[in-house]
């Protein structure tokens, strides 16, 4: 038989219809590090997305504890040598400089991934000057660095907080007049525990992305098919398009079978027909199991016609696999009036007439 409009063609290794991608949810608006910090702050702050709402708060807050002990670090013991000659400012100008150069070279995808860095070593940089500029009280703003890997780890690949390590070598001895034995290997010990901090966190971030996205995916999902479920349909039909058709399946007199064979068996025929459905439909439809043995179908951009032929292939399809049960169908079309759910139901007034005509058929409805 000749595939009506392509159907009978999918791909089978292609998406199941079902399997719709992941509901959009804000990936940050109930996370329970971020939000509490950023719902405590100005609207400003944060309009441009978590990562730089958070970036900013780094930033400020390393500036502010800075200045804030500015005067306590320039209080000198009358017995240390003079400070360091004021090489401070022309080092964050040239750091400054080579991050500017970096970031022009950079891509814009690249730019749109990386750009939010500047805030980590940004706050380095101040760090780092600071520390410099007093240099006997070094130490003292070094308990801040590790809030920058902090950062990165919550914000970044994994790799990143690597990058940003010889930065908060350069912020952590700064300050330093002679790097003796000890203090490398203060460097070191501080380094490996920085970035140790940034991987695991950017490595739980991961893990916890991918835990949403699989719990989004089966909040949308019928287990018994691996199509959609309610919740799946009724997101998929928000989102229905003028030309779209709706078709809902139902099998005929399953009651019987169930009462024959048992309802395990029932249950064997309400997953082959989930698999036949994802054989058959192509990758931009949608297929959901909405109620105990009603299935919808939402087929993209399909005249009433070539749903029908889609139908009975699907029909050719579910007698291939010489199943113990017949099914029929109601077709609707979606013209752009009104909302899905309404397409749903006039569907659903077809698959009725289908059922009075002697089942094992499809009807279309009123506006098909
Ligand atoms: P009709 O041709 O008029 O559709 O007759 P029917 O017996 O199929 O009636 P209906 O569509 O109302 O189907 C309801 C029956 O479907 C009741 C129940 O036995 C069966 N059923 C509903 N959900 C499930 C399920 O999850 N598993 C199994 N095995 N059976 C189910
Ligand atoms: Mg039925
Ligand atoms: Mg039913």
């Amino acid at each position: 038989m000749t595939p009506p409009h392509g159907h009978a063609a999918a791909d089978p290794g292609a998406r199941p219809p079902g399997a719709v991608a992941p509901a959009l949810v804000d990936a940050w608006a109930d996370d329970p590090l971020v939000a509490p910090l950023l719902r405590r702050a100005p609207r400003w702050v944060y309009a441009r997305g978590p990562a730089i709402g958070i970036g900013r708060l780094l930033v400020g807050f390393v500036v502010l504890a800075v200045v804030a002990s500015m005067k306590i670090a320039r209080h000198r013991p009358p017995d240390l040598p003079a400070p360091n000659p004021g090489t401070a400012p022309l080092l964050v100008a040239a750091l400054l400089a080579v991050l500017a150069v970096l970031t022009a070279m950079l891509s814009r995808r690249l730019w749109d991934r990386w750009s939010t860095m500047l805030y980590p070593a940004g706050a380095l940089v101040v760090l780092g000057a600071a520390s410099a500029a007093i240099d006997h009280d070094a130490g003292l703003w070094s308990g801040l660095i590790p809030l920058t890997f902090v950062y990165t780890g919550l914000f970044h690949q994994r790799w990143a907080s690597l990058a940003l390590l010889p930065l908060a070598w350069w912020a952590e001895s700064s300050g330093f007049r002679d790097l003796s034995i000890t203090e490398d290997y203060r460097l070191l010990v501080h380094g490996v525990a920085w970035v140790v901090t940034g991987v695991a966190l950017s490595t739980l971030r991961a893990h916890q992305r991918i835990s949403r996205a699989r719990l989004a995916e089966l909040s949308v999902t019928d287990p018994l098919t691996g199509l959609g479920n309610r919740r799946g349909l009724e997101q998929r039909l928000s989102g229905l398009a003028a030309g779209d058709c709706v078709v809902i399946c139902d099998f005929d007199r399953f009651k019987d079978l169930n009462d024959a064979f048992g309802h395990a068996a029932g249950d064997e025929m309400i997953a082959l027909f989930g698999s036949t459905v994802r054989r058959v439909l192509l990758p931009d439809d949608y297929a959901a199991r909405y109620g105990g043995e009603e299935f919808a179908l939402v087929l993209a951009h399909t005249s009433v016609a070539d749903a029908v032929d889609a139908v009975d292939t699907l029909r050719m399809a579910w007698l291939a696999r010489d199943p113990a049960v017949t099914f029929s169908a109601g077709i609707a079309a979606y013209d752009g009036t009104g909302d899905g759910l309404a397409a749903l139901t006039e569907a659903d007034r077809a698959l009725y007439l289908a059922k009075e005509s002697g089942r094992d058929q499809s009807r279309t409805g009123s506006t098909g």
